[in-house]
């Protein structure tokens, strides 16, 4: 008819929807994953719009329907969620919002296939997952708060159309013409186990068609909820692979009851694999809120910005169930509750250090992020000191800050430093000949964020932190420092050097930090150091 209107997919996403079909064909039971996390989306957003806009409330006992027709060879999943409007419709399904198709498909490559499935998740292209099942997909939404209804429609090959439509009530009905050799997910046994497998942890009810009934699919319990030993390792594991979008074991599951002035169920977990961040310059922890069970917001910051890497759920009875986000803001009870997380995360890493092997695997994938809270978090900078590891001039592998101070030579006054771009050029660096003959260690730091929180940290244990690149250092106080045989006289040839350099240094001076070379840079004291110079030129300063 002369309402419908066409449109032509993003240039991404035709590529994308190619991508999707072909690379996870093995997988692509997760459609309905994606699908029934998508509807339930909408059901959280809807409750929490209603609590703080005009928009109708989600009905009592609202749910996730499945209806299989093997008739009609169709799949609907349909909400009572927040809907869509026209708009949304074309801008949701018809272009890809959070990352481009090139780190999508790299990072596919990249990926053992059992990893595929999450990425899906990751990079917020799940809904074209439907595409994999069906040769049509055809939605029809209602914006809660609107009064009229849109369809959109595509067979996934360059274009969709958008027509007006009917719906009774708010949300959205995913209809998927399933393809001929996918009738298996017109089988209501079938799509139980993908639900079971998959989205059992959903808390709204979700429930499959099947002989003219609705039958429940999901247990739909809060599994934070549940007392510690009536959950196995692998139910937790499931857990945290549906909250982080992963696919690994957690390297640590955190599970707990806070009682007293503050009240609240916490089950987080730290990853045992570096996720593929495709949201650059994202800082906020996406740890879930959970009032009374009840999905509140995944952007209540819960966990300063140096644990975003911890994953998982908060779940408290000290907020009420309409708070809004600015009270979020500014409620005391949740500044309790991240004090405590956060502590609990700090002691669990703390006795988790220990175990030295273990750790090392901890700090290779989220040691930089760790660090920012050495630069930026002045209440925990403390605290976070010995947690830090390091590459050092005189052990293999990581050590601490703690173990450092333990090898230092009498006479030392300080923590020696020296920062760069990669350990391993850092370790043959001419800068360290002086230290390397007086046996003083020199720890090699080669992340961004080492150009700055040394000097915000300061000392440990009273022993100021020094970058060997920066100033006058004194070593000849240090026991046993006869390394530099005879100084040489330079006293008259400092001036004639200094004369020739005019205008590319500030300063000359003699040093006995050298053995074999006869000249290096240094900068001068109390400026930035060498390190933090390349930073900022490269920032363009
Ligand atoms: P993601 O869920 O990661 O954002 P998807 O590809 O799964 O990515 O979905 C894209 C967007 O489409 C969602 O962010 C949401 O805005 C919208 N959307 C998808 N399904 C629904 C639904 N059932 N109800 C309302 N909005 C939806
Ligand atoms: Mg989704």
């Amino acid at each position: 008819s002369e309402t419908v209107e066409r449109h032509e997919f993003g240039a991404e996403v035709g590529r994308l929807l190619d991508l999707v079909v072909h690379a996870l064909y093995s997988d692509r039971e997760i459609f309905l994953r994606e699908l029934v996390a998508n509807a339930a989306d909408a059901m959280d957003r809807r409750r929490f719009e209603a609590l703080t806009q005009a928009v109708p409330a989600l009905p009592e006992g609202a749910s996730i329907r499945i209806l299989p027709d093997k008739a009609a060879r169709t799949l609907t999943i349909s909400d009572q969620g927040i809907g869509m409007t026209k708009e949304e419709l074309a801008r949701n399904l018809g272009t890809i919002a959070r990352s481009g198709t090139r780190a999508f498909t790299q990072s596919l490559a990249d990926a053992k296939p059992g990893e595929r499935p999450s990425l899906i998740g990751q990079f917020g292209v799940g809904f074209y997952s439907a595409f994999m099942v069906a040769e049509r997909v055809e939605v029809t939404s209602r914006r809660a708060g609107a009064e009229e209804a849109w369809a959109w429609a595509s067979a996934g090959q360059g274009d969709f159309t958008l027509a007006p439509a009917s719906r009774e009530e708010p949300g959205t009905t995913i209809t998927l013409h399933i393809k001929a050799d996918a009738e298996e997910f017109l089988e209501p046994i079938r799509l139980q186990t993908i639900i079971r497998k998959w989205a059992d942890h959903i808390t709204v009810p979700i429930t499959i068609a099947q002989d003219g009934k609705d039958e429940p699919a999901n247990e739909g319990t809060a599994l934070w909820r549940k007392p510690k030993a009536e959950i196995t390792e692998e139910q937790y594991a499931e857990f945290y692979r549906h909250v982080a979008h992963a696919f690994d074991q957690p390297w640590a599951t955190l599970h707990w009851r806070a009682e007293g002035t503050t009240e609240f169920a916490a089950l987080l977990f730290i990853p045992g694999m570096k996720p593929f961040m495709p949201v650059e310059g994202d800082r906020e922890s996406r740890v879930r809120l959970h009032v009374r069970r009840m999905f509140i917001t995944d952007q209540a910051g819960l966990l300063p910005p140096w644990l975003r890497f911890v994953q998982g759920v908060v779940d408290t009875e000290d907020l009420p169930l309409n708070v809004s986000r600015e009270m979020l803001q500014s409620t005391p009870a949740l500044a309790r509750i991240r004090k405590a997380v956060t502590g609990r995360v700090l002691s669990e890493l703390k006795s988790k250090a220990k175990d030295a092997e273990g750790y090392a695997g901890f700090w290779e994938n989220f040691g930089p992020v760790l660090k920012e809270g050495a630069w930026e978090d002045a209440e925990y900078r403390k605290e976070l000191a010995p947690l830090l590891r390091f590459r050092s001039s005189a052990v293999e592998g990581w050590t601490s800050l703690p173990d450092y101070v333990s090898r230092m030579k009498e006479g030392q006054e300080a923590i020696y430093i020296l920062v760069g771009d990669d350990a391993e050029a850092l370790a043959k660096s001419s800068q360290l000949e002086g230290f390397r003959a007086r046996g003083v260690e020199v720890l090699l730091l080669s992340d961004q964020v080492d150009a700055f929180w040394p000097e915000r940290l300061d000392r440990f244990e009273e022993k100021p932190i020094r970058s060997i690149t920066q100033g006058s250092i004194d070593l000849s106080k240090i026991a046993g420092a006869d390394a530099s045989g005879e100084a040489a006289d330079v006293a008259k040839l400092l001036p004639l050097l200094k004369a020739a350099l005019e205008g590319e240094v500030s300063e000359v001076r003699a040093t006995d930090r050298l053995v074999d070379s006869a000249v290096v840079l240094a900068a001068p004291e109390g400026g930035p150091d060498l390190q933090m110079q390349r930073l900022l030129r490269r920032a363009g300063r």
